[in-house]
């Protein structure tokens, strides 16, 4: 079923469990994710990035997801993840993503502040949620040495008076995680500052995200989750399954030239990596939905 982001945190979550964001860019990968919430039977958050929506357009992404989620078995919730473009943002929450995020966190304070207050004012109108962005979270591009990337982590006290300025409804941090592939390849380390989540969440009260978290090993994640992070974002490790599985599976069937045999392994490869994402951030089902 569709759900609005905010029925998912009716309950007491924020401590116990944390949902995860899945990061989407075709039928797929989505079929995969789907497959995967409903056979743990958890409600999930299906999410495109600017990067989905520029490759397969913000309507198609919108209307694949949101007519597989009202057909699913569980909760799903669509978000926009990491949108710079403000007015992409507001045509999401009119077609109906029922939560959006501005990173503007590369600009500064007083800027970050005024456009993402601009974004929650039209969707809080809207009845949407904002997630916003303070701190700097480090990508694949971004090379910094390690004191560098300690003045990138977020600060408590900016998260407060972000929050308060801005009064967004979930907020990522910058916690020490690296974006994208190169920490999977060993070249760089997932770092998490535990202490830094629990300083952020006692000041701000919202549920915390942790973005870049692929490769993060499982007692830390399980460490950020007892702290205050409540959503946690994956796309690297589905993107790994779905490219593994996509080239072993042409391998397997060399004569094969229908997409919909060559495909099944690849959905059958994303479900599972989905399925090990769901039991370490040990999701549950909220009563007051099922
Ligand atoms: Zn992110």
């Amino acid at each position: 079923m569709l759900t609005h982001i905010k029925e998912l945190f009716q309950g007491d979550v924020v401590g116990k469990f944390a949902y995860p964001a899945f990061n989407t860019i075709n039928l797929e990968t989505t079929l995969g994710i789907i497959a995967a919430a409903e056979e743990v039977g958890v409600p999930i958050i299906l999410e495109t990035s600017e990067g989905a929506i520029k490759y397969a357009g913000l309507t198609t992404m919108f209307e694949m997801m949101a007519t597989l989620a009202v057909k699913a078995k569980v909760p799903i919730a669509l978000h926009m993840d990491h949108g710079k473009d403000v007015e992409q943002l507001k045509q999401g929450i009119e077609l109906g993503y029922s939560s959006a995020m501005i990173d503007h966190s590369q600009s500064t304070f007083e800027d970050n502040v005024r456009d993402t207050k601009e974004l929650v004012e039209f969707a809080h109108a809207e009845g949407a949620w904002v997630q916003g962005e303070i701190g700097k979270i480090r990508g694949t591009e971004d090379w910094v040495s390690v004191s560098e990337a300690g003045a990138l982590l977020t600060d408590p006290e900016e998260a407060e008076l972000y929050v308060e300025a801005t009064k967004v409804d979930t907020l990522a941090c910058s916690f020490g995680t690296v974006h994208g592939i190169i920490k999977m390849n060993g070249e760089a380390e997932a770092h998490v500052d535990v202490n830094r989540i629990k300083e952020v969440y006692d000041r701000v009260k919202l549920p915390l995200v942790l973005h870049g978290a692929s490769g993060v090993p499982e007692e830390v994640i399980a460490q950020a989750i007892a702290n205050g992070i409540a959503i946690i974002n994956i796309d690297t490790e589905l993107r790994i399954a779905y490219s593994k599985a996509l080239r072993q599976s042409l391998l397997d069937q060399p004569q094969e030239v229908d997409p919909r045999k060559i495909m099944k392994p690849v959905i059958e490869a994303v479900k599972n990596a989905a399925i090990i994402k769901l039991k370490q951030f040990k999701t549950q089902k909220i009563v007051s939905l099922n």
